[in-house]
């Protein structure tokens, strides 16, 4: 076959085909659009049964003259030059969404800028067919009819309209969280199916996507970070589930967003990982968002062509970064923990007991009084030891229980993973009975082992943790079996720990908990549980209803 030049119309529709290829490409360029119009309310209504669809928003809207322009091929304005192209601020700049999305559907956009009348164009195959002034609130909709209509293949190859709903959904939220001011509303037939009530606070988005997350589950952070190697400074925002409270059977909700848009980035998600090792029970997950906002010469989105997935310049740097900004959230401070609310399970115990009074809480007494200046690692003193398991520690805004062989074990882990160190012994170990599996698992965590004689192996260097231990030999069988320095590391800690039901002196507990605070991961176990419950004085307050006592007669309020 010879090599001819296809018709202009055919470059155009694979040109469109690229880009526009489903249903939910589709509301993709129009919701970027509306946030590129700074717009804070976007609606999108499906109506999948006549392809149909339409995006409204209360952006900024579009003149006469812009309307008729925008769905031109190659128009936009977004950029004017290719000096502009390493500075794009916003999330389109190709000026090909809306004429694609014309060359394969009828349009009918209404748009009005602040101070003007409003003006509505309908389309066909990229013709404008009528242009008259119309009533409408500044913003913009666009109407999408017909959808690949002139392409039956196009909406044969589309997946079922559940899939294509579900995967709008998560281009929604996903957006949502990248832009959490904006207000959002997703219709299917004239049926709202998702409704995100914008907000400042990520926090507040987080517990509307996902229903199982309570905003006492969250810790959010914003930091202003020098951007390196330029004059400018990046925002970092973070939102960690705590991994005492919440987490996910899958890895379905770790999640970057790079200047407004969710991309993949392997390398932040591995220092995200990282962060949360030996933090949750195995085969859990954790929940966070981190967006970065920095300058667009940090980014290289060359790296997926539907942008989805980016390289960062000096990624070290951010991971770096990512990773002690989520260390420094785990930290035991006045400021983390006057911020949260008391543990999941109490509050609805607390809530339960409240329910069966007649008398309303007067709410505005129990919030805990904010230390802003309160970076340094909080107080507790131990006043006691209950059951021989629980350390009783107070501080300034409650009581804590604190589990007295899991808080060990943390310290006891992390000791390990600082100074894992191992030493050679003067009288070997003798062991017996090993299979070969066992020995080469001893050999892998480089502890010196030799046969012996007759079916017996002499260990002549151990972990240090367990020099001078009565259950060495035991500990030594557990690692043959297997795992990596790290779980023997974890089984170490474990094994080591002060047992529950061993009676401790005050001092002896004080030092734990001291040693337990400064740890890099307080809040669970190296196997995932949690270390400590804390009782706040708010809530004790509440469940005592201490309040009717400070009430106007004899104590008692009725409301
Ligand atoms: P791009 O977003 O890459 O500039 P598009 O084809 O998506 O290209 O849009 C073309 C132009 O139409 C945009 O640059 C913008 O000026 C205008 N436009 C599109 N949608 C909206 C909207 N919802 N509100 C205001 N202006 C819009
Ligand atoms: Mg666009």
């Amino acid at each position: 076959m010879s090599i001819k030049k296809l018709p202009d119309n055919v470059i155009k529709l694979i040109a469109a085909g690229e880009v526009i290829d489903s249903l939910t490409a589709v509301v993709r360029e129009l919701v970027e659009n509306s946030l590129d119009a700074k717009a804070s309310r976007i609606v999108i209504s499906l109506y999948p049964d006549s392809w149909s669809l339409q995006v409204a928003d209360n952006g900024e809207g579009m003149e006469e003259e812009d309307l008729l322009m925008a769905i031109q091929p190659h128009t936009t304005s977004k950029i004017n030059s290719t000096d502009d192209l390493t500075k794009i601020q916003t999330l389109g700049f190709r000026g090909e969404a809306l004429h694609s999305i014309a060359q394969l559907a009828d349009l009918n956009i209404t748009s009005r800028v602040k101070d003007s009348c409003g003006w509505e164009i309908i389309t066909h195959q990229t013709e404008i067919i009528k242009c008259y002034p119309k009533a409408i609130a500044v913003g913009t909709i666009i109407h999408v009819s017909n959808l690949f209509a002139n392409i039956p293949l196009r909406r044969q190859l589309n997946p079922c309209f559940k899939k294509q709903l579900k995967s709008i959904q998560i281009l929604i939220s996903d957006l949502a969280l990248c832009h959490p001011q904006v207000t959002w509303q997703l219709l299917v037939d004239d049926r709202v199916i998702l409704a995100i009530s914008g907000n400042n606070y990520l926090k507040k988005i987080f517990p509307q996507l996902l229903k199982t997350v309570k905003y006492s589950d969250l810790e959010e952070r914003e930091i202003k970070i020098n951007t390196p190697n330029e004059n400018n400074i990046s925002i970092l925002n973070l939102i960690i589930g705590l991994p005492d409270r919440i987490s996910r059977p899958r890895n379905d909700w770790v999640r970057i967003g790079v200047n407004g848009r969710v991309v993949k980035c392997p390398e932040l998600e591995s220092a995200i990982y990282s962060s949360f090792h030996r933090t949750l029970e195995r085969d859990r997950y954790p929940i966070i968002f981190l967006h970065l906002q920095t300058s667009p010469q940090q980014i290289d989105w060359n790296r997926h062509p539907a942008k989805a997935e980016i390289y960062l310049d000096n990624i070290e740097f951010w991971q770096e970064n990512i990773k002690q900004n989520i260390e420094q959230i785990f930290k035991l401070t006045d400021n983390n923990i006057s911020a949260r609310f008391e543990n999941k399970k109490l509050e609805n115990i607390f809530k339960v007991a409240e329910n069966r009074t007649i008398y309303n809480v007067d709410n505005s007494s129990q919030t805990i009084a904010e230390n802003k200046n309160g970076l340094g690692l909080i107080e507790l003193q131990v006043i006691s030891q209950a059951r021989n398991t629980y350390i009783i520690a107070e501080y300034s805004h409650g009581i804590w229980l604190i589990e007295q062989h899991i808080a060990h074990e943390r310290i006891l882990y992390e000791q390990l993973k600082n100074q894992w160190k191992i030493v050679s012994i003067d009288n070997p170990i003798i062991l017996n009975n090993l299979r070969k599996k066992q020995v080469e698992n001893l050999a892998n965590l480089s502890l010196e082992i030799e046969s012996f004689g007759e079916d017996l192996w002499a260990i002549r260097s151990i972990p240090q943790a367990l020099l001078n231990r009565d259950d060495c030999l035991d500990a030594l069988i557990e690692l043959s079996w297997g795992g990596d320095i790290d779980s023997a590391q974890v089984s170490i800690a474990c094994r080591t720990a002060i047992r529950n039901g061993k009676k401790l002196t005050i001092s002896e507990m004080q030092t734990i908990v001291n040693e337990w605070k400064i740890t890099k991961n307080p809040h669970t176990c190296p196997h995932g549980r949690p270390i400590y419950l804390s009782l706040e004085e708010s809530s004790l307050y509440r469940f005592f209803r201490r309040h009717w006592v400070l009430g106007k007669s004899h104590g008692i309020t009725e409301k």
